[in-house]
């Protein structure tokens, strides 16, 4: 079982580098962001709750997010592994999977951060803002307020994982394919 964390700020290419991961590895992708605008493309009560955060681009509340990744996980029991894109992204979340996961014997196997310029980021985004329709995409003030949120609320994650030696920095800097192999190489030897 390979439970992959893969970790870096808005923009830093988690969504396009997973697509790279699932092929390879045959793991189930778990994109809280995805599974919170199902929920607001739904328009069920925890997408509208969770769309005032989003936004604005501030974190949707740990209770939320939580639950919502041990229903996938008790969905996916047959699974070879996960790959957690986008959670967790605070420590208490980090704490929680950690909890969600020793139930099943199945620890997270390893957190791959990817490393991104802060410039590169902000034109990252912009640009998919352009497509996405993402109104978090859209706005330069939004994608600051995002990325400052990861300075303060998800970066400390690094620590967490640093101390579990599971800490893996991957330069997230170069063409989609780069990244992708140094990835690939990085998760293949874990
Ligand atoms: P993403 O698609 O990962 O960029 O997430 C988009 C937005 O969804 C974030 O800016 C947050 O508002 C919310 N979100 C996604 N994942 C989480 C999470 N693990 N914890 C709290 N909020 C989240």
């Amino acid at each position: 079982m390979l439970n992959l964390v893969l970790f870096g700020p808005p923009g830093a290419g988690k969504g396009t580098q997973a697509d790279f991961l699932i092929e390879k590895f045959r793991l189930i992708h778990l994109s809280t962001g995805d599974l919170l605008r199902n929920q607001i493309a739904a328009e069920t009560e925890l997408g509208l709750e969770a769309k005032c955060y989003m936004n604005k681009g501030f974190l949707v509340p740990d209770s939320i997010v939580i639950a919502m990744i041990k229903t996938k996980l008790q969905e996916n029991k047959d699974t070879q592994g996960f790959i957690f894109d986008g959670f967790p992204r605070t420590v208490a979340q980090a704490k929680a999977l950690d909890e969600l996961l020793n139930e099943n014997g199945t620890p997270v196997s390893g957190m791959c951060c990817l490393c991104v310029e802060k410039d590169e980021l902000v034109n990252r985004l912009l640009t998919r803002g352009k497509t996405s329709g993402r109104p978090d995409d859209q706005d330069v003030s939004i994608i600051e307020n995002r990325i400052q949120i990861y300075a303060e609320k998800t970066m400390p994650i690094k620590d967490y994982y640093m101390e579990q030696n599971k800490y893996h920095m991957i330069d997230g800097m170069g063409s989609v394919e780069e990244i992708a192999h140094r990835l690939i190489d990085t998760v293949a030897a874990l």
